[in-house]
């Protein structure tokens, strides 16, 4: 993602790690540190109401990544980020260490991600959720989410929603969905007891997506986009991801950008992406990147939906494919990997002389699978 010498940002790593960033904090400030040359400005980090849930959320949310590097929180909140996307230690979705960030837990707002189950109770959410609390040291999270949930634990865990809310133990709760169509209904019902929605959404994005965000938007959701860097498939004519968080600053009904970030380079990246507005010159580098990412990345609009003659899952594959390939994160890829049924996942679409199926959006359906056989064998 970073566009930055290598040299410098070891630099300051090697600088962090022997010095330690909080005593460094306290005696000579941050401004002192070496930096990447950003403008990096935290009043200008602006702040959005999430819907009805009434929090004052930063533009810049923090997602769970495979990080190891602690400084990047504390530096993350001095530059304004008060919205963190949390899972448990051994999530495949990332982590954030809890430690780094209990000491400012009164300035943040937590978002914690319990996975889809299959068959999964309410008890079993609830005990999900006291176990985070107890290894976190937090007293009660923000926003307990749902990772893409089937519809039956999609009531499951509605019902756990309500009682942790009664205890206490949460304050809001949310949902990521990869199928937005099927989830709207429940999401848009009168008695939902769900407050946020994370949906796909960036500039490749199809009208309807734009379509169910305004239903959303008007019912008084919260709303983060999902994949808001399009699979992290930067290509020429930019090899950082500006243009893409400036197109969804820009959009009054997108309250918190929550992105995965793995170290203190892409944190400043992405902070000062935030500090100039929209300009003609990122709708031209968009338009300039469009084809290439378009072909690649999953809309996820179901229209493929049991279409394939061989039985396979192919957004699910297509999207896998993107971690690996876009996201550089086999780990997740592997992960999701094995929640695809084994006889609904055999990678065969070199036998096909053309894929039978036509994305409306125009994703290389079969080259895009083919990528994961390339990758296994
Ligand atoms: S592969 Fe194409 S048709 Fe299938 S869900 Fe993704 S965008 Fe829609
Ligand atoms: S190439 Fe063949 S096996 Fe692969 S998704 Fe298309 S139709 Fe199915």
């Amino acid at each position: 993602m970073g566009n930055n010498s290598k040299a410098n940002s070891e630099n300051r790593r090697r600088f962090l790690k022997t010095t330690g960033f909080n005593s460094l904090k306290a005696f000579i400030g941050l401004s002192l540190l070496p930096d990447f040359g950003y403008k990096l400005d935290p009043s200008k980090m602006p702040r959005r109401i999430l819907g009805r849930t009434n929090m004052s959320v930063s533009l810049l949310g923090f997602g769970a990544a495979h990080n190891k590097d602690k400084t990047v929180y504390p530096r993350a909140i001095e530059l304004g980020i008060n919205t963190f996307r949390v899972a448990g230690p051994d999530s495949p979705i990332g982590f954030i260490s809890y430690e780094a960030l209990l000491p400012f837990r009164e300035k943040i707002h937590l978002a914690f991600t319990s996975l889809n189950v299959s068959n999964a109770t309410h008890s079993f959410y609830l005990e999900d959720l006291d176990n985070f609390l107890k290894q976190s040291k937090m007293k009660y999270v923000d926003i307990w989410y749902i990772a893409v949930p089937d519809p039956d634990v999609l009531i499951e865990f509605s019902e756990a929603v309500n009682i942790a809310r009664k205890a206490g133990k949460i304050l809001w709760s949310g949902i990521s969905t990869h199928n937005v169509k099927r989830d709207s209904v429940r999401l848009l019902s009168p008695d939902s007891p769900i407050d946020v929605v994370m949906m796909t959404y960036n500039y490749l994005s199809p009208k309807c997506d734009s379509d169910f965000l305004n239903q959303f938007h008007q019912a008084g959701l919260g709303i983060m986009p999902m994949k808001p860097l399009a699979g992290n498939f930067l290509k020429k004519p930019v090899d950082r991801p500006d243009p893409l968080i400036r197109w969804l600053a820009a959009d009054e009904r997108i309250h918190t950008i929550t992105v995965m970030m793995n170290s203190i380079e892409q944190l400043e990246q992405n902070v000062s992406a935030l500090q100039l507005p929209f300009s003609e010159e990122d709708q031209k580098l968009l338009q300039n990147l469009y084809s290439y990412n378009s072909s690649r990345f999953c809309r996820m609009c179901g229209t493929c939906e049991g279409r394939c003659p061989n039985g396979l899952n192919v957004a699910d594959l297509v999207r896998i494919s993107m971690y690996r390939e876009g996201y550089h994160d086999e780990k997740l890829a592997r992960f999701n990997l094995s929640l695809i049924p084994e006889r609904n996942r055999q990678i065969i679409c070199d036998k096909c002389d053309q894929c039978v199926i036509n994305c409306p959006n125009g994703v290389a359906i079969q080259k895009q699978i083919g990528l994961i056989k390339d990758w296994l064998s």
